[in-house]
This record gives structure tokens, sequence and C-alpha cells, in this order.
């Protein structure tokens, strides 16, 4: 399949002239220069000045750690900024659709009804994978995005490669792999193939393995192609200087964030062992995720239990296919041990 992005990016941000921004004129950061081009307060206090648009430092970080160029880098206020910019650019109101696969992330759903797009749904299938066939078959010329969890929120596992790779190879809009939980995973990331797939968009988040959800930052990997369409319409200042300056400092410290990834990692199998034990628990889903999603005889009631000893879960029923399910999120050690102790005397 021939891919354009013509054929994909809205008309009005075809013609889009972006906002230029004081400080996307002049970009010789690291001179000694008098700024007296943006109606700063001129006065020294760390955040005086407005961040760089473009991110750069981290921006650079990031691209040499998973061996693409910065073109191909953008970053947002969290993932949900990006997946918004995304809608935004490619999807026409009252016209474009997008597809989602449920059980998943409720973003993608809540976006598509804020940017009036139709949401197609067509449901994993019984053991959570991406029914190929159906996808294929509910996609027209007017689908977009076809919106990939993986690993998949709330069900807890990665997708099977083969299948993801013939949804890249046939769908003919934008496939967009969400993958803010692919450090706790062993697949690896499929920003190593975005050289072969000029319609996919990977995101990214420093939210969950990087433990750093209070900072809001999202990354969006592409083609500089597409990236660069998605640019047009990004904020200029939509990471302020604390995030890039804490999530800086966060990406080079690669140590501490294995260590947290592998604690959470040994909590997990420690968890999953304990809610096999739980006689009240019917099925326990493989996880490459910092969760465990378990089956059992009425999530309502269990949910109100672990409430009443303190412990806060998700309880997942709503969803389709996930009947009487909970989702643990992998605590601290001892927040794990607390969990296991109050699931036992249930
Ligand atoms: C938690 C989560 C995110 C993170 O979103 P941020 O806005 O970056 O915090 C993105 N996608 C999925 C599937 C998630 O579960």
């Amino acid at each position: 399949m021939t891919f354009d992005i013509n054929n994909l990016v809205r008309e009005n941000v075809k013609k889009l002239k972006p906002y230029s921004s004081a400080r996307d004129e002049f970009k010789d950061f690291d001179k000694e220069m008098v700024f007296l081009d943006a109606n700063e307060n001129p006065f020294n206090n760390g955040v005086n000045r407005y961040p760089d648009p473009q991110q750069r430092s981290l921006k650079d970080v990031l691209a040499q750690q998973k061996q693409i160029k910065t073109s191909q880098v953008l970053l947002g206020n969290g993932s949900d900024e990006v997946l918004d910019l995304i809608f935004r650019a490619f999807c026409e109101p009252k016209k474009d659709n997008i597809i989602t696969l449920p059980p998943t992330y409720g973003m993608y759903k809540v976006l598509a009804e804020t940017n009036d797009i139709e949401n197609r749904e067509v449901l994993l299938t019984e053991d959570f994978e991406p029914n190929v066939e159906a996808i294929i078959k509910e996609a027209d010329s007017n689908s977009k995005l076809l919106f990939i969890c993986s690993p998949n929120n709330p069900t807890g596992n990665i997708f099977n490669i083969k299948k993801v790779a013939q949804l890249l190879q046939n769908f003919s809009g934008i496939v967009v792999i969400d993958e803010a939980y692919i450090d706790f995973s062993e697949a690896p990331s499929w920003v190593s193939k975005l050289s072969e797939y000029p319609n996919l968009i990977i995101t990214q988040t420093l939210s969950k393995a990087y433990g750093m959800a209070g900072i809001r930052l999202g990354i969006c990997y592409a083609s500089e192609e597409i990236i660069s369409v998605i640019n047009k319409i990004k904020p200029p200042y939509n990471v302020n200087e604390l995030t890039q300056k804490r999530a800086l400092d966060r990406v080079l410290d690669v140590e501490s964030v294995k260590n947290e990834i592998n604690s959470i990692l040994s909590e997990r199998s420690v968890l999953y062992k304990a809610l096999l034990e739980v006689n009240f628990v019917d099925n326990i889903y493989p996880s490459d995720s910092n969760f465990v999603l378990a089956k059992v005889d009425n999530a309502d009631l269990r949910y109100q239990q672990l409430l009443e000893k303190g412990v806060v879960i998700r309880n997942r029923s709503s969803q389709p296919l996930c009947e009487n399910t909970l989702r643990f999120t992998i605590g601290t050690p001892s927040e794990n041990k607390q969990l296991i102790e109050v699931l036992k005397e249930l």
C-alpha cells in the first residue's frame, strides 16, 4: 500500500501557518544575549523565561536513546495531549472516524467525543488479541486512526507481533501504538520499526515506568513527515520548564529507572503467585505491565471489602470482556505485602 500523508492530514492543517513565538524566532539559546523579545520579567528566579518550545535538550537525549532522529520526536503535556494533537491533525469532525479495540484505555473514546469524531469499536478476541480481519473490514476511506494499546490497559498483555504487523500493512490510515507500559515488557518497542512503516505513530510517557506522572510528559515517535505535521498545531510552550528539567534528569538516570522497573517486575510475580492462592480469584491474566488483571467471584463486593481495609484498586467490570475483573497496580514491596495480607484475610 502506498502511503501519502497528504491524503490523511486535515485541509485546515495543511493550509495553516504555525504561530511563531519569540523563542522560535531566536534559537541561539546558549549565547550570552540580552533577551528583550518576549515581554518576560527580566529578574531571574529560574522560571522567568519561557521554556524552549522545541524542548531540544530532552528530545536529543530521547532520540539518542531510541536511535532515531530528534526530528522524529514530539513532546506533550502527558500522552493525553499528544493523543489529542494527533486527533486534531488528522481527523475532520463529523466526517472522519477512528477505530479502537475495547477493552482498552478510555481516553481514545473521550478524545473522539471531544473532537466530534466517530469511534468504531472492534472488540478484542477472547484471548485479548486484536481481531485483524474484523478491524480491516470495519475500516473505510475515512478511517484515519487505529489505536492499538500494547501492552493493553486494562488487560495487561502485549499484542501478538504478527497481528500488529498485519494491521500496519493493511490499515490505510495511521496506526497509533500506545506503549505507555512498554518498559515493563520483554518485547521490543515498535520504535525500532519506524523506518519500515510510514503510517506508524508510537506514544510513550514518563507517567508509568519512569515514575513521573506528576510532571506530565508524553512522547510521540513517528516519521519526520508526521512529526512536522503535528508540530504545526502544537501549542508553543506546551511542556513547561520545570517538566523539561525534571524529565531530562530522569531519562539520564538510566540505572535508577531500571532498578525501580526490576523491583516492580519482581513484585508483580509475588502478587501473581499470591493471587493464585486466593479462593475468590477465578483467573489471573498474564501481564506485560505494572498491573495485574484478575477475574473474581464478585468484583463489586471484593472491591468494597478491599476499600474498607484501606486498599484502593480498580474495578474494571464495566469494560466489555472484563466482567467481574479487578485491576491491581503493583506498589512498593511493603504496599504489596499489605495488599496480600488483606487478600488472605478476606
Ligand atoms: C497511563 C496511561 C497513559 C499515560 O497518559 P499520560 O497522559 O502520559 O499520563 C497513556 N496510555 C495508557 C494506555 C495509559 O494507561
